[in-house]
């Protein structure tokens, strides 16, 4: 069982909405060992898609950083001038924050804050928007409605020079230049605003002489940190649509299928056979996914930047790994630890060139000076009769 739809596949371009008919997309088929994305829908707001070939962590941890850890901007602290509305300063600054504001490109195009030289935030990591409001009661009407649209982008502090075609160019860092050259001139610009379409979210309601003057710094930041930096507002997988591998069990009175319909995804699996024997081994192959953006970020963009991530986080994990153990396998390779002292890698002890560890062989005798489980000048031929693979890579 690979939980793959192995059924007809016509001509429907792959990549192509196909409105949930199965006949229309090309699924993959049969098991591999590589991930596999099939797009199902994809617009601006929200996608649909396929993976398949890993396993349910990997399809966990995908989810986790597409939600958590793409960065955007958003409104973290507000300087209050003035705010006679009935709403507390503290329950204004907190709705602000939430607003999602347009944050294309902010990866390469803002610093975090934290990394910058300034001291209360600049040009290269905070955008600066303003919100001077007063309401003086004018055609009869009893409040005024403050919204989204009403938050104006100020010039933050500390940006490049205005450009001077007969001057020398400006005397710029290579890190400032990537930031002014990755800059969205929308940057900041809450989403939404001037579209005749999209409402504008409401932040207070005013009465007659009442007044808000406020500065707003937004900074990058992580949904990790705060979910006000999300860059989506749903992520979502299923897998199993048919419950085979029994992951849920479902409470009902009568009927079972009745009470629990089947999800759209079932469509792309083989139903489930009831004189089938409950297969033990089997685990999860395709997890639908679906995602909706906050559109501070193109939906594609968030995607794509979550792979990016998770392939950076576990780098960094085989990295330390490495470090701790000082182990590379490219190294391992060219029979040459590079640890003459026989220090670094602490592993159970195998030092009698016998033992057989399951998947890379023997160890040979191959160590050298070392004492104490590690390896020496030349050892640390890990693939001599198995895999070929380190233990860390397994
Ligand atoms: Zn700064």
């Amino acid at each position: 069982m690979n939980g793959y739809y192995n059924g007809p596949s016509t001509s429907a371009p792959t990549g192509q909405a196909a409105g949930g008919v199965p006949g229309g997309i090309d699924v993959p088929a049969g098991k591999t060992n590589q991930p596999r994305l099939l797009v199902r829908n994809l617009n601006n707001q929200e996608t649909t898609f396929h993976l398949s070939g890993v396993e349910l962590a990997y399809a966990n941890s995908f989810r986790r950083v597409m939600l958590a850890d793409v960065p955007t901007i958003a409104i973290d602290q507000v300087q209050f001038a003035q705010n006679t509305t009935p709403i507390p300063d503290e329950m204004l600054a907190h709705r602000l924050g939430l607003v999602p504001l347009i944050s294309r490109g902010v990866a390469k195009g803002l610093r975090y804050t934290r990394d910058c030289e300034c001291d209360e935030g600049c040009y290269y990591c905070m955008v600066t928007l303003k919100l001077k409001v007063a309401f003086r009661g004018a055609n009869g009407e009893k409040f005024m409605r403050v919204t989204s649209d009403m938050l104006e982008i100020v010039p933050s502090p500390g940006g490049p020079p205005p450009p001077n075609p007969y001057g020398p160019p400006p005397d710029l860092s290579e890190d400032d230049r990537q930031i002014i050259n990755n800059r969205d001139p929308e940057l900041g610009v809450p989403v939404g605003k001037g579209q005749p379409g999209v409402p504008p979210i409401l932040l207070a309601k005013m009465g007659q002489g009442q007044e808000i003057d406020i500065v707003c710094k937004a900074y990058k930041g992580i949904a990790k940190h705060h979910a006000k930096w999300s860059p989506l507002s749903t992520v979502a997988f299923e897998y199993d649509p048919y419950n085979k591998l029994r992951h849920t069990t479902h409470w009902f009175e009568t009927d079972e299928r009745a009470e629990w319909p089947l999800s759209s995804n079932a469509v792309f699996e083989t139903p489930l056979d009831p004189n089938e024997p409950f297969d033990y081994s089997a685990v999860p192959s395709t997890f639908y996914y679906t995602a909706e953006s906050v559109n501070s970020i193109p939906v594609r963009s968030v995607v794509e930047q979550g792979l990016d991530l998770l392939i950076e986080n576990l780098a960094s994990v085989i990295l330390a790994v490495q470090k701790e153990t000082g182990v590379d396998e490219d190294e391992e390779n060219n029979g040459d630890n590079g640890d003459p002292n026989g220090g670094g890698m602490i592993e159970p002890d195998f030092g009698n060139g016998t033992n057989q560890v399951d998947g890379y062989g023997g160890y040979g005798g191959d160590y050298g000076g070392g004492g104490g489980g590690s390896f020496g000048a030349n050892g640390a031929q890990w693939g001599q009769q198995g895999s070929g693979m380190s233990p860390l890579r397994r």
